[in-house]
């Protein structure tokens, strides 16, 4: 027999695949650029289902059922066009590659127009849930043509998450739409570790709360509507103690945050688009700040509590009352950050031509990824039916504008104590401005556009009639109409 699918690169995350779609009863042929990986993989977990090890690209093809179809899981950028390439040679017309890896959508819309001209699919896949979601069921956000979702589809529901029996996988739009969503996925990710950093921040040095007691905050807030995978690890991370030291192991590890580019490309591509995702932003700056040693240090000599700074520390009386004031804060800033992830969504799909249902994405984020969460049945509900009713933002949507009426004095009390107290809120403060920019009935744009029409004549519109204008400012300014 040959197999129906196969998986080229075997580390990590190629290797788990490998696994989850033999134990969903896939026929699965294995290659990877060094042989002692497939090797070592069939030693090890050869008998959890039907392998073929193959150690060259031509035997691989062979072992694949037509229309053949690979995954590839190998490191993204040159790699995964050697793999590309390699492939390209030993298929033929119709039949399918898989790109599993983090790409950036861009390459994959280029690879997916090469591939075309070979006669082959090409599918970007965005793949989210780490390695342990590789194996037990990842959320799969794959791009390509609806053909070859006909064939992928099928095997890629076999071992993708489930919730409410439904597989966290759904055909996102063509080309380069499921790399886009997935990048998108990350900054999203990035937006909401950030603010559940800022609330531990308040809660730790604001109100003097200790790892352990704020861990016991987030697992009670679990049990609320901000339920979701990152507030348990959360709750995880800070309940752990450093064997070594006996101390919290919050306190213990360096404060500089990490990243690998998928939060920077969210926000690139955002201002590509002009679509503002102030929360993902912020959350990027503050990684890079946090990694900013030379200056901080220099910063937290010269701008002491002894110089008149504020020292972090907030007048908490009602510690309850303040807890929960926090928590308002958060659900009403981490709306914001999701609102402008799905307007991002919204923006890449009018922009690269992509049909992309808003609600089926919330429902394959619900399980197998990194933001797997309650909330994302509200943002599906809020997003479900024709696309023509949807709110022009996700804040509007009844149920989550409810929750701003509700959230929304908490969120204004905790950015404006915070920054009294010197305790650094950006992702709050920015989503905060962000929501009341939407708000405000007149914005000081009409002034940037004085200020641009008078030193570049880039004209401006009025609010009284249609129409371009310019006030001749170098000469008697009057006003002539331009277009
Ligand atoms: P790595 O990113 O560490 O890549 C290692 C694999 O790439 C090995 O199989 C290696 O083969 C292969 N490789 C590297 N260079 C080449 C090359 N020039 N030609 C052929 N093969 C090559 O593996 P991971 O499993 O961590 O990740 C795989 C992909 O999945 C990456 O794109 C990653 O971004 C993405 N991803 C990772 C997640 C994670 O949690 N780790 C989560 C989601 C996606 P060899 O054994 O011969 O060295």
């Amino acid at each position: 027999g040959r197999a129906n699918i196969g998986v080229v690169g075997l580390a990590t995350m190629g290797g788990n695949l490998a696994r989850n779609l033999a134990r969903h009863g896939s026929a699965v042929a294995l290659f990877n650029r060094s042989p002692q990986r497939t090797r070592d993989l069939m030693a090890a977990h050869g008998d959890e289902g039907t392998f073929i090890p193959t150690e060259s690209i031509t035997d691989f093809a062979r072992a694949l059922a037509r229309p053949r179809t690979a995954i590839i899981m190998v490191k993204a950028g040159e790699p995964t066009d050697e793999v590309i390439r390699q492939l390209t040679e030993v298929f033929e017309p119709g039949d399918i590659i898989v790109d599993g890896g983090n790409a950036r959508f861009t390459d994959t819309i280029r690879r997916e127009a090469a591939a075309r001209e070979h006669g082959l699919h090409f599918v970007g896949a965005g793949i989210s849930g780490g390695e342990e979601g590789a194996l037990e069921g990842p959320s799969i956000m794959p791009g390509g043509s609806v053909e070859s979702y006909e064939t992928l589809g099928p095997i890629l529901a076999s071992i993708a998450a489930r919730v409410d029996g439904e597989p966290c996988v759904t055909h996102v739009g063509t080309d380069g739409a499921g790399h886009f969503v997935k990048m998108v996925h990350n900054g999203i990710e990035y937006a909401d570790m950030q603010l559940i950093g800022e609330s531990y921040d308040l809660l730790r040095r604001g109100a003097g709360m200790t790892p352990a007691e704020i861990a016991d905050v987030f697992a009670a807030w679990n049990r609320t509507e901000l339920d979701s995978y990152l507030i348990e690890i959360t709750a995880e991370v800070l309940r752990q103690v450093d064997a070594e030291t006996g101390l919290p192991l919050v306190d213990v590890i360096a404060d500089r945050a990490g990243m690998k580019g998928t939060g920077t490309w969210t926000v690139q591509t955002a201002l590509d688009l002009a679509t503002p995702v102030t929360g993902i932003a912020e959350a990027v700056f503050a990684r890079g700040l946090s990694t900013q040693t030379a200056p901080r240090e220099a910063a937290q000599a010269r701008f002491t509590e002894a110089q008149g700074y504020p020292g972090g520390t907030l007048a908490v009386t009602d510690r309850a009352a303040f807890v929960e004031a926090v928590r308002q804060a958060l659900l009403a800033a981490k709306l914001v950050a999701y609102a402008q992830g799905f307007d991002e969504i919204r923006a890449g799909a009018a922009r690269f031509g992509w049909d992309i249902d808003l609600a089926a994405i919330a429902r394959i984020w619900r399980g197998g990824c990194i933001i797997r969460a309650g909330f994302l049945n509200l943002i599906a509900a809020a997003y479900d039916g024709d696309p023509a009713d949807a709110p022009a933002s996700l804040v509007l949507a009844p149920h989550f504008a409810r929750l701003l009426d509700a959230a929304q004095g908490a969120w204004r009390q905790v950015v404006a104590h915070a920054t009294l107290a010197g305790i650094p809120v950006p992702a709050f403060a920015s989503s905060l401005a962000y929501f009341d920019g939407l708000r405000s009935p007149r914005l000081p744009a009409a002034l940037v556009q004085g200020q641009r029409d008078l030193f570049g004549a880039h004209t401006y519109e009025r609010t009284d009639r249609p129409g371009a204008y310019h006030t001749l400012w170098s000469g008697d300014r009057s006003e002539i109409r331009v277009g």
